[in-house]
């Protein structure tokens, strides 16, 4: 034994599922095993490990956040070009910048869904291959798989655009050890991820309800003449050997309307140590709903994003990318002020501990059925049935 301590996970809340101990761990002790709602932790082979510290030295729950020395600016964006505005879940600015990066020899990584509607981080070398990257998926993404490989085109020199949620940001950078200069990165605001085996267990009731089997699944649809609000979803149904598409509002999605009510997240969600404005990644984005609170005459149903640059880095890039972009500057100060980002994680829902005792004691449509049934959404069906005029009043009065 060399006196170190292994990591052990007895709160949730401590661990975020980056994976990042059992790639690291010399003897590959490490397995990472589905607990609470299918969410992934670290089990240790004890009877293997030597001790050697690595895994808990790679946590990114326990390393230092480092301050980047850099006055943050923040800017209301979007894609210039119709088309990468209308592929992003916003203002397409994650499309607008791999696009350009991908022109000057980058390698784009993100999260996309592999045939089995598996999330993962994946990678796009090519302008045709970065389609399936874009667009939020509203679950937490497996990067294990991706570590070692951004680790070596790294060291081989190749330029990468590494795109994720905050923590895997951080887990990425402390997995790396040092700073690479041919590295770039991206993150977003983010309220919470909940598990792949969540998902799995929604597309398999959502598949029987439609009669057939969802084999493709989108967050974020966009509407041609319908815009970003409210959520959307489409999904590529097979139905004797036949795929049809839909696109539905959000709360038809099991899944989806789950996930809005913020219940089923990792517990390190609901005390999120990256949420903050510490960033570790060079650009952060998110969505801009509130932006004619602060400049008029954009059409917010087309998709804005915020941009956060936080670093020089970044700030390179945006300069870089400027062309394709259009801006308006904002005050980071109120933006944070008005709730807009950086607002600390996402509250536990009151009723969170009674779910997770639901998920596992009740057969799942019954779950289902009892958080997200249909009759629930009635109200949301009138209310989204109405122009947007009628329904900012509505909001007011109703507060759906
Ligand atoms: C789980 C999650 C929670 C979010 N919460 C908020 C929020 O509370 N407030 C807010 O303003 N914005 C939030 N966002 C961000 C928002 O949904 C948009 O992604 C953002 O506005 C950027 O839009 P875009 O059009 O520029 O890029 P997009 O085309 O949407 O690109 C998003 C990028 O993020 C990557 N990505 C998508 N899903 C994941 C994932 N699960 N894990 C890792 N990487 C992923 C993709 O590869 C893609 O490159 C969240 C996103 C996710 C995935
Ligand atoms: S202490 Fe070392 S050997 Fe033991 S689990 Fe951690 S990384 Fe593996
Ligand atoms: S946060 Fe990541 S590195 Fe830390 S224990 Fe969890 S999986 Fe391992
Ligand atoms: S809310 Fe925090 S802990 Fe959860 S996925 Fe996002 S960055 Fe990670």
């Amino acid at each position: 034994m060399y006196g170190y301590n292994m990591i052990n996970i007895i709160d949730e809340s401590q661990c975020c599922g980056c994976g990042a101990c059992s790639i690291v761990c010399p003897k590959e002790c490490i397995q990472m095993v589905p607990k609470t709602l299918g969410h992934f932790f670290p089990k240790v082979k004890e009877d293997i490990c030597i001790a050697c510290g690595k895994c808990d030295q790679v946590c990114p729950m326990k390393q230092k956040k480092k301050k980047q020395n850099f006055k943050q600016i923040a800017y209301a964006a979007y894609a210039k070009e119709p088309e990468i505005r209308f592929a992003g879940s916003s203002g397409g600015m994650v499309g607008a910048f791999s696009l350009q990066l991908l022109r000057d020899n980058y390698i784009v990584y993100g999260a996309a869904f592999d045939s089995n509607l598996q999330l993962k981080c994946r990678k796009a070398a090519k302008e045709s291959d970065l389609a399936i990257l874009l667009k939020s998926k509203y679950l937490q993404s497996d990067l294990i798989c991706q570590y070692k490989k951004i680790k070596d085109n790294l060291e081989n020199g190749k330029k990468v655009l590494f795109v994720s949620t905050p923590c895997q940001a951080a887990a990425l950078k402390g997995y790396l050890e040092k700073e690479y200069e041919n590295l770039l990165t991206i993150d977003f605001f983010c309220h919470g991820v909940p598990s792949q085996q969540f998902f799995d267990q929604c597309i398999k009731i959502d598949s029987r309800r439609l009669g057939g089997t969802i084999k493709k699944y989108q967050f974020r649809a966009k509407k041609r003449w319908g815009g970003v609000t409210p959520h959307y979803f489409s999904a590529e149904v097979e139905v004797n050997k036949k795929r049809k598409k839909i696109t539905k509002i959000y709360y038809k999605s099991s899944f989806y309307a789950v996930f809005q009510k913020y219940i089923n997240f990792r517990e390190s969600c609901y005390n999120c140590q990256f949420a903050n404005a510490d960033r570790l990644s060079d650009i952060t984005v998110g969505d801009f709903h509130e932006i004619d609170r602060y400049i008029d005459g954009i059409n917010r149903f087309d998709g804005i994003s915020t941009v956060i640059i936080n670093s020089e880095k970044g700030e390179e890039l945006w300069k870089h990318c400027s062309k394709q972009i259009i801006q308006y500057p904002v005050d980071l100060k109120m933006l944070i002020s008005d709730g807009i980002c950086f607002n600390g994680g996402t509250k536990k829902p009151k009723n969170r501990e009674e779910f997770v005792r639901d998920y596992n004691n009740k057969p799942f449509k019954e779950l289902i059925d009892k958080y997200v049934g249909q009759q629930k959404y009635w109200k949301h069906a009138i209310y989204y049935s109405m122009p947007e005029f009628f329904r900012k009043q509505l909001k007011k009065y109703i507060g759906i």
